[in-house]
């Protein structure tokens, strides 16, 4: 069953110099437990299209749905990575992971459970009571997706997630995101530039053309 549909989806941004076509007829199916990646060149509407899977941004056109609801309205039933790891630097990694839930309710014993069972996912649990600025790019990435996963959204949407890591590192962490979506079958939504980097780590990629985005290979 599809957990996302997008029905001919369109976006534009209004701009002092007129409007921008972003996106144009985006016509997609997110199957529960997938992982989708879509690759397509720079300004292809690619972070839009997130945007509006993470109901940061609205659309011009057409239908979004999640669980048949429409897309908004259920935006804290997801999870985002970025490429930059946005970790807050008073606080230590632990609390940095717990935010999506202490943002807001209070935090149970069982919350602090799982964000450490997350942390030992990732590999990074020792770290538990270190501040960000102590940890390297990578690791504070493994932490931003534990971040991600800690209210156990039924989406995580990863936008270019390892784009500013050295290629090592993002071997290595592409292989850890491979070993946690088959732990998790979490429904996932990759952006990346990388193909090598989508075929290795999605069932499924879709590329989009360049401006207006649009789907133009599955
Ligand atoms: P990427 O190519 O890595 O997705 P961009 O450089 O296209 O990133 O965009 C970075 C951010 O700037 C995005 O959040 C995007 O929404 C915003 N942005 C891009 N183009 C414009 C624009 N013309 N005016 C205002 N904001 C923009
Ligand atoms: P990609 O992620 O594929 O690089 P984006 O979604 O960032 O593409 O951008 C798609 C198009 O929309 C680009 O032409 C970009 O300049 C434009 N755009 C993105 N964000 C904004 C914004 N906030 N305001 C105006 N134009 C934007």
């Amino acid at each position: 069953t599809a957990l996302v549909e997008l029905d001919g989806l369109s976006k534009s941004y209004r701009t002092r110099t007129g409007d921008v076509l972003a996106l144009s007829g985006v016509d997609l199916q997110v199957e529960e437990g997938e992982f989708l990646a879509i690759v397509g060149p720079s300004g292809c509407g690619k972070t839009t299209l997130l945007k509006i899977l993470a109901g940061l941004e609205t659309h011009s056109e057409g239908g979004a749905s999640m669980h048949g609801a429409p897309l908004g309205d259920q935006s804290s039933d997801v999870g985002m990575v970025f490429q930059k790891a946005t970790l807050l630097p008073w606080m230590d990694i632990l609390a940095n992971v717990m935010l999506p839930i202490t943002l807001r309710r209070r935090a149970s014993k069982a919350d602090r459970q799982t964000a450490l069972s997350l942390l030992e996912m990732a590999g990074i649990e020792e770290f538990a009571g270190k501040r960000p600025g102590e940890l390297s790019g990578g690791m504070q990435q493994r932490a931003a997706i534990c971040r991600a996963l800690v209210h156990e959204p039924s989406l995580l949407l990863l936008d270019e997630p390892f784009g500013a890591l050295d290629a090592m590192t993002r071997d290595t962490l592409n292989v850890e995101v491979n070993r946690i979506w088959r732990e998790t079958h979490k429904t996932a939504v990759l952006i990346t530039h990388s193909i090598p980097e989508a075929v290795f780590l999605a069932e499924r990629v879709i590329v989009m053309s360049p401006r207006p985005g649009r789907i133009i290979d599955e």
